[in-house]
């Protein structure tokens, strides 16, 4: 259907408009704007996007908030942009084309002035302040609105949602949206047992607290940080330490075997994006090439950096507490798969990398439909349909593009943001052309 979008929606007027909110200004917030907008102007189809950010658009990229120390930088590659990969396929020519040439990362830079400078230096990653920058600035030139305030009610109502927010000088209710995107990795998820008074910071936190942590590894440099976790964020937390320069040997440990890297390979790229390759793998499968290549992988660039530090070590292992010594001090207990019996390991401080609530939107909802979701989430995510939409029973569209591996293994990430928006947008563009 979309390559017949302009001349499919003759009469469009008639339609009605179409309103969709997405939950965080963030990367996923850009790509939706984005498309969204120039399919608007491109094909004049009414659709509505109305984003609801709690701190500033690309937050949680800046420093400020958690996750990042802004001055990291991307994984992926900075073509990976909002919209790659500019298939016209989706919805036209034009609109692609207006896409690139309007929110594309190259667009960005041109006409910011350092387009030239950018190529001069080697087409580095972008840090992660910029990229929020980028962010902001894509959500901005949509033209659609930025609701300021912290979203804490989705309530369906009849075929619409309502939407709760904490809006800086009150509680406001925003309403009558066909669809909701929830955004973001949610809030740091434990999963082992913390005793009061162990020095443990979760992958939110030590990012707010780092000269906390940097003082006190440079207090007591003969005792290592321990840093639980196997993927992206433990890695990120490693580098950190080791550009900060701390003396402590830096132990991370993980459930598997190894730091396992990925590369920018041709195999994998293509099944990432390639839907026909998609569906010829089952679920467990599906799971599997997710698991290996986006959760449990760290991007071969930062596995190179880590290895270059004669201070950082990686220990198969999974912890099951963090407790107290008679000393004071803070280890951490944890098994192998060979040998199940617990081993300590004592820790100046404690990063807990081990992941993020995907589903923290499910506390929003009614509970009758936060436990839908927080029940089950192998259901939820076998039942989502290709725009991401849970299987929610007595309720409109909620797509949670965190919890698709099922449907494509690059939708939770940078990987193909424009992909992403495409399927998420398409039966919102359907109903204007029914
Ligand atoms: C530090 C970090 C680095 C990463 N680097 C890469 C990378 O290089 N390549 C890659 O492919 N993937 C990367 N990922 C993984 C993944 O791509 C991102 O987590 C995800 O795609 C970000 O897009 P997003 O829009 O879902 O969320 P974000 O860009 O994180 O935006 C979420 C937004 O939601 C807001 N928010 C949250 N709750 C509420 C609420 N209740 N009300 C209102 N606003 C709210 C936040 O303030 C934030 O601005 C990284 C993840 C992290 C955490």
């Amino acid at each position: 259907m979309p390559n017949g979008l302009r001349s499919a929606h003759r009469g469009w007027e008639l339609a009605n408009v179409q309103r969709l909110a997405v939950i965080g200004a963030g990367a996923k917030a850009a790509a939706i704007c984005a498309k969204a907008a120039c399919i608007r102007d491109e094909t004049r189809l009414p659709i509505e996007v109305t984003v609801f950010e709690r701190h500033r658009p690309g937050a949680n990229w800046t420093g400020d908030h958690g996750y990042s120390d802004g001055a990291q930088r991307l994984c992926t590659p900075a073509e990976r942009d909002i919209g790659f990969p500019y298939d016209p396929a989706s919805y036209g020519d034009a609109v692609s084309r207006a896409m690139y040439s309007r929110y594309s990362w190259l667009a960005y830079k041109a006409s910011s002035g350092s387009y030239g400078d950018w190529v001069d230096r080697g087409r580095p990653r972008p840090g992660h302040n910029e990229f929020a920058n980028y962010l902001d600035a894509c959500i901005r030139a949509s033209g659609y609105p930025i609701v300021q305030g912290e979203v804490v009610g989705l309530t369906p109502t009849g075929s619409k949602w309502s939407i709760g927010v904490n809006e800086p000088s009150a509680r406001r209710v925003h309403g009558e949206f066909d669809g909701v995107v929830a955004t973001g990795p949610g809030p740091a998820a434990p999963k082992f047992d913390v005793a009061p008074g162990a020095v443990v910071y979760d992958s939110v936190d030590f990012w707010n607290r780092l000269e906390d942590a940097r003082t006190a590894c440079l207090g007591q440099p003969d005792e290592p940080v321990v840093i639980v976790g196997s993927g992206g964020t433990a890695a990120a937390t490693a580098s950190w330490l080791v550009r900060a320069d701390v003396p402590n040997e830096i132990i991370i440990l993980g459930g598997q075997p190894a730091l396992f890297a990925r590369t920018d390979s041709f195999f994998e790229n293509r099944a990432f994006r390639d839907p026909d390759i998609w569906a010829t793998l089952s679920e467990a499968h599906r799971l599997a090439f997710s698991d290996r290549l986006t959760r449990g992988a760290v991007w071969a660039n930062v596995v190179d950096d880590l290895s270059r530090s004669d201070r950082v070590f990686y220990r198969p292992g999974t912890v099951s507490a963090a407790r107290v010594a008679d000393s004071g001090g803070t280890y951490v207990e944890y098994a192998t798969s060979a040998t199940p019996t617990a081993v300590s390991q004592e820790a100046v401080i404690v990063v807990d990398a081990s992941g993020f609530d995907l589903a923290w939107f499910a506390d929003l909802l009614p509970p009758a439909l936060c436990r839908q979701v927080r029940d089950d989430i192998g259901a939820m995510r076998s039942g989502m349909d290709a725009s991401t939409a849970l299987p929610l029973a007595g309720a409109p569209k909620l797509h949670a593009p965190m919890l698709s591996q099922l449907i494509s293994p690059s939708f939770a990430s940078l990987i193909a943001l424009g992909d992403m928006s495409d399927a998420i947008l398409l039966p919102y563009i359907e109903a204007l052309m029914a």
